[in-house]
């Protein structure tokens, strides 16, 4: 796995950079495929929302469309826009529905509405009276209490007489609120109303699992799956084995190796003492690259104490956060590596294949998603290829 990683021509610039976070598109691809197999015979869509989780809609989206993919996600119109060019063919949802003002970006970009509530049904069955026949979805709420039509408001739709003939949902769609905890009986709950939607629409595809949801079985996956942070190397279920690749690799260079002595203290607040003398080795990341400050060692109030902090990995080794977390400097204890196994200027990986995402977010006390789409902009983005 280690081996996806190694850089062999990387640009002088990218070699001198403080901050490098590598993504390996050739994963992302054989997780599109996994859970392509694993939706049975369902159709795998891609969720690239927030830049594909952080990643680059660009690169990511354009490796999703050749490996297969011809139905994308994505939160904003804007995002769509941007995709459309490296995904030519496909079916881009957009899953904030539409608003007025939106029209033009909708039809420039040939983006399906994800139409989710009464108010933006109302608007759009008049944008289809001006314009004509144009494909959009429904999104029906089944109890995640998020975005969706009512169930009984999208039920009577069906048999409405009232309603234009160029009304054309080409999916209904709902969201599970507990996919990731396969034991919650709210699943089956969801799954029962959204039978009952997905009959009354019949011959229009239904929706209704992502990542996670693929994961309960044949009887969540419909027609139409939508994988998101699986397909990132994400964990998808709580507390299961994560089959997917890992695709990111984050790391930061250390800027100095420092040696300090017993029972002097480190960072902001000096809240971190050291027990003994110590080597402290600092690197270029901060929690203005989504190196979140709950990541710190000790001594952060407000958070959940049974955290005891995060790790980075150097060689094979990993090497603890001590103190606080900067803004743009983290400092690692590197005592128990051997003398020549670190020097300045080395990189430290912050996590990737051997620092999974997932250990370093329940470190911070928060999940593998909001790590991905907090990175931040400083961060040198190379994209590795397969040799497909
Ligand atoms: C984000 C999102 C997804 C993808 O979720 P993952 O857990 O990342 O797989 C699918 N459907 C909807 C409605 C979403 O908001």
């Amino acid at each position: 796995m280690t081996d996806r990683f190694t850089i062999l021509d990387a640009p002088e610039e990218f070699l001198s950079a403080p901050l490098r976070l590598t993504t390996d598109l050739s994963a992302i691809a054989d997780n599109w495929r996994e859970m392509a197999r694993r939706s049975g015979k369902a159709r795998a869509a891609a969720v690239v929302k927030a830049d594909a989780y952080g990643l680059g809609i660009e690169d990511v989206g354009q490796t999703l469309y050749r490996a297969g993919a011809r139905d994308f996600f994505v939160a904003v119109p804007a995002e769509g826009a941007t995709l459309r060019p490296y995904a030519p063919e496909a079916r881009i949802f957009v899953l904030s529905g539409i608003w007025p003002g939106q029209e033009e970006i909708f039809f420039e970009n040939d983006l399906v509405p994800v139409i989710a509530s009464e108010e933006q049904l109302a608007f759009w069955m008049a944008v289809l009276t001006e314009r004509g026949p144009y494909p959009c979805a429904l999104h029906v709420d089944t109890g995640f209490n998020r975005l969706g039509l009512p169930m009984a408001d999208a039920m009577a739709l069906v048999d409405d007489v009232s309603r234009p003939a160029s009304l054309d949902p080409v999916l209904v769609m709902s969201h599970l609120a507990c996919g990731d905890d396969p034991t919650s009986p709210m699943n089956r709950r969801q799954l029962e109303k959204f039978q009952e939607v997905s009959e009354a629409f019949e011959g229009v595809d239904s929706s209704l699992s992502a990542s996670a949801g693929i994961f309960l079985g044949s009887d969540y996956h419909f027609d139409l799956t939508r994988p998101g942070i699986a397909l990132y190397g994400g964990e998808a279920v709580n507390g299961a084995r994560n089959p997917m690749q890992p695709v990111v690799k984050a790391e930061a260079r250390i800027l100095q190796i420092r040696d300090a002595k017993a029972g002097e203290s480190v960072s902001y607040g000096a809240t971190h003492l050291l027990s003994r003398d110590s080597r402290l080795a600092v690197a270029s990341v901060g929690y203005a690259d989504g190196y979140l400050r709950n990541l710190s060692g000790s001594g952060i109030a407000l958070r959940d104490t049974g955290f005891p902090g995060a790790e980075g990995v150097i060689g094979d080794k990993r090497v603890p956060v001590v103190g606080r977390v900067t803004m743009d400097l983290t400092i690692f204890d590197v005592t128990d590596l051997s003398e020549n196994a670190v020097r300045s200027g080395d990189y430290i990986e912050l996590l990737g294949p051997s620092m999974p995402l997932d250990d370093v977010a329940r470190a911070a006390g928060t999940i593998g998603y909001e790590m991905l789409t907090g990175l931040g902009l400083r961060y040198e983005r190379i994209y590795l290829e397969g040799e497909d």
